[in-house]
């Protein structure tokens, strides 16, 4: 890591009262500079819990969203206003409520990776780990589920309510394809392969273990298997390796980059906090209601 920019960034951490959070998905130097690492929700979660004035979010436009919505007494600031999601951009607020207008008896259940105004007409929101839990906890039976159609079609399994599906996905997790998966298991017979529920059915129906990204870290913890595959952006390798230095981590393909999430670097987490720059900002006519989707599903145990 380039010693006089960390310096810099540390110095500016303490004057500026900043506390930095990065996605696992960020690149090696930003996850090695950040206070804490995680996925999106348990990064704004930690958030609140700090004394920290400002947030700097190592992750895309919505994430930072979050942190904001959780965090309203805290300045929130995202290095690089390029970094978008483009699932999150699959679903629009007004296009919502016209299906919702369609389907009057359903609930919302609007997966965290979707904008704030999205959030906002939901009934409730969802992670990736708790999105069954969720679904299964509503009264209603009929559920709009957005905005990722794979992760809807995951649930969908183990519920017996029924699933409208937003048809949204992942670019880059619905890349991965079967045969991929079946070469790096050929590459590697030792290894299980564990995968993120935003793939594709056909590559899901191949997986060993299904989880968000905090289980996997939780997975490759506590399994005594020595060699894991992993269906999910190759960020996740740098910590992976990290907490289990015995173990070996592949990625089920090399393709399983996302671009959005490596446009932060060193350099502009250190513009950020000396310009204070780009700070996002949810109006409360917004996030309240988006709070309130959040905040039901915080409850769910
Ligand atoms: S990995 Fe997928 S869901 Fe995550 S930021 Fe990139 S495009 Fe969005």
């Amino acid at each position: 890591m380039n010693q006089k920019i960390f310096e810099e960034i540390q110095q500016l951490k303490k004057e500026k009262k900043a506390v930095i959070l990065a996605h696992n998905y960020q690149i090696d130097e930003v996850q090695q500079i950040a206070d804490i690492t995680g996925d999106s929700l348990e990064l704004s979660r930690a958030a609140s819990k700090t004394d920290a004035e400002v947030i700097i979010f190592a992750g895309v436009h919505f994430m930072a969203e979050n942190a904001a919505i959780l965090n309203p007494d805290k300045v929130v600031l995202l290095p690089d206003l390029e970094a978008g999601c483009p699932l999150a951009d699959m679903i629009t607020a007004e296009k919502l409520r016209e299906m919702k207008k369609e389907y009057p008896q359903a609930a919302v259940v609007c997966y965290v990776n979707s904008s704030a105004e999205v959030k906002a007409e939901a009934t409730i929101c969802c992670t990736s780990s708790n999105a069954v839990k969720v679904v299964n906890s509503l009264p209603e039976r009929q559920i709009i589920f957005a905005p990722d159609k794979n992760l809807g079609h995951y649930v969908s399994s183990f519920t017996d309510k029924e699933i409208i599906l937003w048809k949204g996905f992942c670019p880059i997790h619905a890349r991965l394809t079967r045969e991929e998966v079946v070469m790096a298991m050929n590459e590697h017979p030792q290894a299980v392969f564990v995968a993120h529920p935003e793939c594709v059915p056909e590559v899901l129906a191949l997986a060993d273990y299904v989880c968000s990204t905090s289980g996997m870290f939780k997975y490759a913890r506590e399994t005594a298997v020595k060699e894991i595959i992993i269906g999910t952006e190759s960020g996740m390798l740098w910590r992976l390796r990290k907490e289990n230095p015995e173990k070996r981590f592949f990625v089920a393909s090399t393709k399983m980059v996302c671009p959005n999430m490596k446009k932060i670097n060193l350099e502009k987490i250190r513009d950020s906090l000396e310009e204070m720059k780009y700070q996002i900002i949810v109006p409360e006519e917004i996030r309240k209601p988006a709070y309130e989707a959040v905040r039901k599903m915080l409850e769910i145990k």
